[in-house]
Protein backbone atom coordinates (compact mmCIF):
# COMPACT_ATOMS: atom_id res chain seq x y z
CA UNK A 1 0.00 0.00 0.00
CA UNK A 2 1.26 3.67 -0.48
CA UNK A 3 0.59 6.45 0.87
CA UNK A 4 0.46 10.16 -1.03
CA UNK A 5 1.27 13.15 0.79
CA UNK A 6 -1.68 15.88 0.16
CA UNK A 7 -1.16 17.99 -2.32
CA UNK A 8 -1.15 22.06 -1.88
CA UNK A 9 -4.71 22.45 -3.20
CA UNK A 10 -5.60 19.81 -0.42
CA UNK A 11 -3.58 21.13 2.29
CA UNK A 12 -4.99 24.43 1.34
CA UNK A 13 -8.40 23.29 1.59
CA UNK A 14 -7.82 21.65 5.26
CA UNK A 15 -7.14 24.82 6.54
CA UNK A 16 -9.92 26.75 5.06
CA UNK A 17 -11.88 24.36 6.51
CA UNK A 18 -10.39 24.49 9.54
CA UNK A 19 -10.49 28.47 9.51
CA UNK A 20 -14.55 28.27 8.76
CA UNK A 21 -15.19 25.60 11.92
CA UNK A 22 -13.28 27.85 14.00
CA UNK A 23 -15.08 31.23 12.78
CA UNK A 24 -18.86 28.81 13.23
CA UNK A 25 -17.94 28.16 16.95
CA UNK A 26 -16.97 31.85 17.32
CA UNK A 27 -20.23 33.30 15.21
CA UNK A 28 -17.93 34.60 13.02
CA UNK A 29 -17.95 35.23 9.50
CA UNK A 30 -15.02 33.35 7.81
CA UNK A 31 -15.18 35.91 5.38
CA UNK A 32 -13.60 38.49 7.66
CA UNK A 33 -10.79 36.80 8.01
CA UNK A 34 -8.02 37.38 5.82
CA UNK A 35 -5.35 34.20 5.26
CA UNK A 36 -1.79 34.94 4.62
CA UNK A 37 -0.24 32.19 3.04
CA UNK A 38 3.70 32.73 4.35
CA UNK A 39 5.35 31.62 1.91
CA UNK A 40 9.07 32.30 3.28
CA UNK A 41 12.03 29.70 2.07
CA UNK A 42 9.74 28.54 -1.05
CA UNK A 43 10.54 29.46 -4.82
CA UNK A 44 8.38 31.93 -6.22
CA UNK A 45 6.76 29.09 -8.03
CA UNK A 46 5.18 27.95 -5.34
CA UNK A 47 3.47 31.73 -5.03
CA UNK A 48 1.93 31.37 -8.40
CA UNK A 49 0.34 27.47 -7.60
CA UNK A 50 -1.20 29.46 -4.41
CA UNK A 51 -2.06 32.34 -6.84
CA UNK A 52 -3.89 29.86 -9.45
CA UNK A 53 -5.67 28.66 -6.23
CA UNK A 54 -7.03 32.15 -5.90
CA UNK A 55 -4.41 33.17 -2.99
CA UNK A 56 -4.14 36.89 -3.09
CA UNK A 57 -2.39 37.63 0.25
CA UNK A 58 1.34 36.48 0.81
CA UNK A 59 3.25 36.67 3.61
CA UNK A 60 7.34 36.90 3.99
CA UNK A 61 9.46 37.31 6.38
CA UNK A 62 13.14 38.20 4.98
CA UNK A 63 13.61 41.13 2.68
CA UNK A 64 15.78 39.95 -0.11
CA UNK A 65 14.08 36.74 -0.60
CA UNK A 66 10.63 39.17 -0.30
CA UNK A 67 11.85 41.68 -2.68
CA UNK A 68 13.23 39.34 -5.03
CA UNK A 69 9.40 37.22 -5.02
CA UNK A 70 7.78 40.07 -5.20
CA UNK A 71 9.27 41.56 -8.46
CA UNK A 72 9.46 37.94 -10.36
CA UNK A 73 5.45 37.86 -9.25
CA UNK A 74 4.60 41.20 -10.18
CA UNK A 75 2.37 40.36 -12.58
CA UNK A 76 -0.19 38.35 -10.20
CA UNK A 77 -0.92 41.64 -8.62
CA UNK A 78 -0.85 40.04 -5.22
CA UNK A 79 -0.93 41.64 -1.88
CA UNK A 80 2.10 41.06 0.03
CA UNK A 81 2.84 41.12 3.56
CA UNK A 82 5.73 41.83 5.56
CA UNK A 83 5.78 39.76 9.02
CA UNK A 84 9.44 39.44 9.94
CA UNK A 85 11.77 41.98 11.93
CA UNK A 86 12.86 45.15 9.77
CA UNK A 87 15.88 46.42 9.91
CA UNK A 88 16.04 50.32 10.08
CA UNK A 89 18.36 50.24 6.70
CA UNK A 90 15.59 48.16 4.92
CA UNK A 91 12.69 49.92 5.60
CA UNK A 92 12.48 51.96 2.69
CA UNK A 93 12.98 49.27 0.31
CA UNK A 94 10.27 46.66 2.71
CA UNK A 95 8.19 49.88 2.01
CA UNK A 96 8.67 49.84 -1.97
CA UNK A 97 7.39 46.84 -2.10
CA UNK A 98 5.29 45.38 1.04
CA UNK A 99 1.68 46.32 0.93
CA UNK A 100 1.51 45.81 4.61
CA UNK A 101 3.82 45.53 7.52
CA UNK A 102 3.31 43.06 10.15
CA UNK A 103 6.01 44.39 12.03
CA UNK A 104 6.68 47.45 13.60
CA UNK A 105 7.87 47.59 16.33
CA UNK A 106 10.05 50.57 17.31
CA UNK A 107 10.20 54.14 17.46
CA UNK A 108 13.41 53.98 15.09
CA UNK A 109 11.63 51.61 12.93
CA UNK A 110 8.41 54.50 12.79
CA UNK A 111 11.02 57.06 11.99
CA UNK A 112 12.45 55.09 9.05
CA UNK A 113 8.68 53.89 7.58
CA UNK A 114 7.36 57.55 7.48
CA UNK A 115 6.51 58.58 4.12
CA UNK A 116 4.87 61.91 2.73
CA UNK A 117 4.31 60.23 -0.49
CA UNK A 118 2.19 57.39 -0.14
CA UNK A 119 0.39 55.70 2.71
CA UNK A 120 1.22 51.95 3.98
CA UNK A 121 -0.88 49.96 6.33
CA UNK A 122 0.92 48.57 9.08
CA UNK A 123 0.60 46.13 12.59
CA UNK A 124 2.05 47.43 15.36
CA UNK A 125 3.92 43.98 16.97
CA UNK A 126 3.80 43.06 20.59
CA UNK A 127 6.18 40.89 22.01
CA UNK A 128 4.41 38.27 24.60
CA UNK A 129 7.83 37.28 25.69
CA UNK A 130 10.37 38.60 28.40
CA UNK A 131 13.12 37.89 25.50
CA UNK A 132 13.95 41.34 24.08
CA UNK A 133 15.40 39.40 20.81
CA UNK A 134 12.18 38.57 19.43
CA UNK A 135 10.40 40.75 17.67
CA UNK A 136 8.03 43.23 19.03
CA UNK A 137 7.25 46.13 21.60
CA UNK A 138 7.19 45.28 25.50
CA UNK A 139 3.18 45.93 26.14
CA UNK A 140 4.15 48.18 28.80
CA UNK A 141 5.12 50.68 25.63
CA UNK A 142 2.58 49.77 23.63
CA UNK A 143 0.78 52.76 23.83
CA UNK A 144 3.43 55.42 23.08
CA UNK A 145 4.54 53.54 19.91
CA UNK A 146 0.86 53.61 18.84
CA UNK A 147 0.83 57.18 19.18
CA UNK A 148 3.81 57.67 17.29
CA UNK A 149 2.60 55.34 14.45
CA UNK A 150 -0.78 57.67 14.40
CA UNK A 151 1.23 60.57 14.18
CA UNK A 152 3.40 59.76 11.38
CA UNK A 153 2.83 60.63 7.97
CA UNK A 154 2.61 57.69 5.54
CA UNK A 155 1.64 54.75 8.26
CA UNK A 156 -2.02 53.60 8.49
CA UNK A 157 -2.30 51.29 11.37
CA UNK A 158 -4.48 48.43 10.99
CA UNK A 159 -4.30 46.58 14.18
CA UNK A 160 -2.04 45.01 16.73
CA UNK A 161 -0.08 41.53 15.54
CA UNK A 162 1.72 39.07 18.05
CA UNK A 163 2.74 35.43 17.91
CA UNK A 164 2.04 33.11 20.87
CA UNK A 165 4.78 32.03 23.30
CA UNK A 166 6.19 28.96 23.05
CA UNK A 167 5.35 27.28 26.89
CA UNK A 168 1.77 29.29 27.09
CA UNK A 169 -1.64 28.41 26.01
CA UNK A 170 -1.64 29.59 22.39
CA UNK A 171 -5.61 30.75 23.20
CA UNK A 172 -4.39 32.73 26.53
CA UNK A 173 -1.76 34.20 24.99
CA UNK A 174 -4.20 35.93 21.80
CA UNK A 175 -6.66 36.84 24.76
CA UNK A 176 -3.79 39.25 26.12
CA UNK A 177 -3.71 41.06 22.50
CA UNK A 178 -7.02 40.97 22.45
CA UNK A 179 -6.96 43.07 25.77
CA UNK A 180 -4.17 45.41 24.47
CA UNK A 181 -6.10 45.79 21.15
CA UNK A 182 -9.10 46.69 23.30
CA UNK A 183 -6.33 49.15 25.07
CA UNK A 184 -5.71 51.16 22.07
CA UNK A 185 -8.84 51.91 20.87
CA UNK A 186 -8.79 54.55 22.76
CA UNK A 187 -6.21 56.21 20.95
CA UNK A 188 -7.13 55.21 17.49
CA UNK A 189 -10.62 53.26 16.87
CA UNK A 190 -9.80 51.68 13.77
CA UNK A 191 -7.26 50.03 14.75
CA UNK A 192 -8.89 47.10 15.40
CA UNK A 193 -6.81 44.31 13.16
CA UNK A 194 -5.53 41.58 15.02
CA UNK A 195 -2.76 39.37 12.93
CA UNK A 196 -2.31 36.24 15.01
CA UNK A 197 -2.61 32.83 14.80
CA UNK A 198 0.07 30.26 12.57
CA UNK A 199 0.02 26.71 11.70
CA UNK A 200 -0.61 25.36 14.83
CA UNK A 201 -2.96 27.83 16.89
CA UNK A 202 -5.30 30.00 13.79
CA UNK A 203 -8.01 28.07 14.92
CA UNK A 204 -7.45 29.67 18.95
CA UNK A 205 -6.76 32.67 17.27
CA UNK A 206 -9.66 32.95 15.42
CA UNK A 207 -12.07 32.30 18.47
CA UNK A 208 -9.76 35.15 20.08
CA UNK A 209 -10.80 37.51 16.82
CA UNK A 210 -8.03 36.97 15.11
CA UNK A 211 -8.55 39.12 11.77
CA UNK A 212 -5.63 37.95 9.91
CA UNK A 213 -3.72 35.05 9.70
CA UNK A 214 -0.52 33.98 8.77
CA UNK A 215 0.16 30.78 8.19
CA UNK A 216 2.70 28.76 6.35
CA UNK A 217 3.49 25.11 6.72
CA UNK A 218 -0.11 23.35 7.20
CA UNK A 219 -0.97 25.27 4.08
CA UNK A 220 2.77 25.10 2.15
CA UNK A 221 4.18 21.48 3.51
CA UNK A 222 7.36 21.84 5.11
CA UNK A 223 10.24 24.75 4.42
CA UNK A 224 12.79 23.41 2.36
CA UNK A 225 16.39 23.25 4.19
CA UNK A 226 18.58 26.22 4.03
CA UNK A 227 21.76 25.71 4.59
C1 LIG B 1 7.00 31.78 9.44
C2 LIG B 1 6.04 32.69 10.10
C3 LIG B 1 4.68 32.36 10.19
C4 LIG B 1 4.10 31.06 9.69
O1 LIG B 1 4.54 30.00 10.49
P1 LIG B 1 3.98 28.51 10.34
O2 LIG B 1 4.22 27.89 11.65
O3 LIG B 1 4.74 27.88 9.23
O4 LIG B 1 2.52 28.63 10.02
C5 LIG B 1 3.84 33.28 10.81
N1 LIG B 1 4.31 34.45 11.30
C6 LIG B 1 5.60 34.79 11.22
C7 LIG B 1 6.03 36.09 11.81
C8 LIG B 1 6.51 33.92 10.63
O5 LIG B 1 7.80 34.26 10.58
Amino acid sequence: MTTTSPSLAERLEFVRTGIADAARRADRDPGAITTVVVTKFHPASLVRDLADLGVRDIGENRHQEAQSKAAELADLDLTWHFVGQVQGKKARAVRGYANVIHSVDRESLVSALGSEQSVIDCFVQVNLTDDPERGGVRPDLLEPLVESVLATAGLRLLGLMAVAPLGEEPRAAFARVRGLSDGIRRLSPSSTALSMGMSQDYPAAVLEGATHLRIGTAITGNRPVRS
